[in-house]
């Protein structure tokens, strides 16, 4: 069986989150890589060195300059012509990109699997997490999304093929007006070893950064947010955790006035540690929280960030 996982890079890196794809993508058969965009040389020879991957397809065109995926998903449903499986990591491009490769192969797509258990049958989370559907698929190809959570990272040491491909073109669906990009020195979030959480109890934006970001500056954390948070205009959209948000498994999440709303849990209570800190003491944080801190975060958060 041939694999075809798509590659998601950003400013000429590739993205932790493609490691985790392979991952999965390796215990369905041979491994292949798509990377496509523009000048993305060095991302095909990042991607040729990542431990068990057998080829890396390039396709270098400006039809795929800002990963529009009404131009990626045409260049993958033809490359599935040789491949068994498509696999993207189940981030927002991704799950922009696979969707649109079923509907062209005209399978179902099965998201945010969190295990291979044989090449047609696969876990994934149902009700925000609270239950696990263990999914079989009749399909001839399949189309998965990955939850990064929810495998290795795939590691160093390969040495594939890197083999140019040629560009499907631009199909004129959509074009790219601009981004705004929120440029940060901390950890993404999906990547980061230690996140620092802030929630609507933090009452403004100034507050969110005066109190979490001094406490994430210390432990070398990413900075994440609950969605009343965001919702609020405390803290960015990018920085939510949870089912509409982010998924994150970090060593440490410390949870900051954060009540623990089901929602949010979906996105990281599969943390190693978590520290909750919150007033109340019936907040259902604290049955998820393996340290707990019961009382004002305005007056625990920056003792504690003083004495780091
Ligand atoms: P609240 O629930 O208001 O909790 C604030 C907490 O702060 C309380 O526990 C309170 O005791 C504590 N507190 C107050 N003052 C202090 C103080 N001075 N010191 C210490 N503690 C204090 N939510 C997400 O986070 N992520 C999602 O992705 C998400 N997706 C959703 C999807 C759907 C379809 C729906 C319906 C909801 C979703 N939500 C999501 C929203 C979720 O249901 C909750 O409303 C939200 O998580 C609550 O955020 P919060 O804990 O910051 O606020």
């Amino acid at each position: 069986m041939k694999t075809l996982v798509w590659v998601e890079h950003e400013g000429g890196q590739l993205k932790d989150a493609t490691l985790s794809a392979v991952t999965a993508a390796s215990k369905l058969g041979e491994v292949h890589l798509l990377v496509a965009g523009q000048g993305v040389g060095a991302v095909a020879e990042a991607a040729a060195k990542i431990a068990g991957v057998a080829k890396v397809h390039v396709a270098d065109d400006g039809a795929y300059a800002h990963g529009l995926a009404e131009n990626v998903a045409p260049l993958v449903a033809e490359l599935m012509g040789h491949h068994d499986a498509f696999l993207a990591p189940a981030t927002t491009t991704g799950k922009n990109i696979a969707p649109r490769v079923a509907a062209l192969l005209d399978v179902m797509q099965i998201s945010d699997i969190l295990s291979v258990e044989d090449a047609d049958t696969f876990t994934r989370p149902i009700y925000a997490g609270n239950a696990i559907a263990t999914v079989k698929s009749s399909d001839a190809k399949k189309v998965l999304t990955v939850r990064g959570t929810a495998f290795d990272k795939a590691a160093e040491g390969g040495s594939a093929a890197i083999e140019a491909i040629a560009s499907t073109g631009d199909k004129g669906l959509s074009s790219f007006i601009g981004a705004e990009i929120a440029a940060s020195e901390r950890p993404e979030l999906t990547s980061a070893k230690i996140i620092v959480s802030g929630g609507r109890a933090l009452g403004s934006a100034e507050q969110f950064h005066a109190i979490i970001d001094p406490l994430a500056d210390k432990l070398g954390a990413g900075v994440g947010a609950s969605r009343a948070a965001v919702d609020a205009g405390y803290a960015p959209n990018d920085y939510q955790v949870g089912q509409t948000g982010k998924i994150v498994a970090p060593e440490v999440y410390v949870a900051i006035g954060i009540s623990g709303a089901i929602q949010h849990l979906a996105g990281m209570k599969d943390s190693k540690t978590i520290v909750a800190i919150n007033k109340d003491e019936d907040a259902p944080i604290f049955q998820v929280a393996d340290i707990g801190l019961v009382g004002d975060l305005f007056k625990i958060v920056p003792e504690l960030t003083e004495k780091l």
